[in-house]
């Protein structure tokens, strides 16, 4: 007898099993996510995806523990979609819908997606010509419960451009500029023979004339650094205000549509998915109200 699955429901189970296998097979892994160790036997596979087990601790893990969707019982094409509605910036609530998940899920997984993003904007080195401009976003505690204030500081936000396209953007203070902070967060990554030019602020000014010292003067000029504080302000918009705890997150997701560099949401996906990124929900520890 002949079972038919007009609603393609055998297939479905059956794309997303070999999609899930598919995504996992290339994933390296580096070391037992239990205790760290580097000694682990290949330990059969459940689903199509390797298990291991680790010599050290003996506990099992495989090619899919740790990542981006670990534990999640949605099928892996909808990961795919979603991933390409955050790229589009579509609202929680279209997600939602669209996905067939509920608000929370939509919510949870668009900052799994955020948190891996910001786990890979980190370039090597910024070299050549940079840019470096700031912004100032009052501070926002959308999510939060419990807020005792109504004052709302401003957080400085750097961000910093080489000539070929490699860039970075994060919070490194709040109310004051903060040497130390820019130094461990922005600066480190600047080249040492690279020629800085920087916008609008005095603080920013000082530090290249410091750098530059050796140098020549050059004029050198980035559109998108130097209107980088009215971008941002309008890209925020559209998401009606992100809470200060997540800005990180978002900026590297503003990277992404700032620089010339051609992205996908399947290469994207790739690299999310592959990549040691899982984070707890209970990590996320926001509620929505
Ligand atoms: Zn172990």
């Amino acid at each position: 007898m002949i079972e038919t699955d007009s609603n393609f429901e055998q297939l479905n189970s059956l794309m997303t099993f070999l999609l899930k296998k598919d995504i996992y097979k290339n994933r390296i892994i580096e070391a037992c996510p239990n205790c760290n160790g580097k000694k682990y036997i290949r330990y059969g596979a459940y689903k199509g995806i390797q298990r291991y087990k680790c010599k050290e601790c003996s506990k099992t893990f495989s090619n899919s523990t740790n990542s981006l969707w670990s534990y999640s019982k949605k099928n892996s094409p909808k990961w795919i979609q979603f991933i390409e509605l955050v790229i589009e910036r579509k609202s929680l609530r279209f997600c939602a819908e669209k996905l067939e998940i509920s608000l929370v899920t939509a919510f949870y997984w668009r900052h799994k997606v955020l948190n891996g993003l910001n786990f890979d904007s980190i370039p090597e080195k910024l070299t050549n010509n940079v840019f470096i401009s700031k912004k100032l976003i009052p501070e926002n505690f959308k999510g939060s419960r419990n807020i005792m204030t109504d004052k709302r500081h401003n957080i400085w936000v750097i961000a910093a451009k080489s000539s070929n396209d490699s860039m970075i953007a994060k919070p490194i203070s709040k109310i004051h500029w903060n040497l130390n902070s820019f130094n461990k967060k922005i600066y480190y990554l600047i080249d040492k023979k690279a020629y800085i030019t920087t916008y609008c602020d005095r603080y920013l000014s000082a530090v290249a004339a410091k750098h530059n010292k050796k140098r020549e003067y050059q004029v050198f000029d980035d559109k998108r650094i130097k209107t980088f504080p009215n971008i941002l302000n309008l890209w925020l918009k559209k998401y009606h205000g992100v809470a200060t705890k997540y800005l990180e997150n978002y900026l590297s997701l503003f990277i992404l549509f700032i620089i010339n560099r051609k992205i996908d949401s399947i290469s994207i996906s790739n690299q999310l998915i592959t990549g040691n990124r899982y984070i707890r929900t209970n990590e996320i520890g926001l509620t929505l109200e």
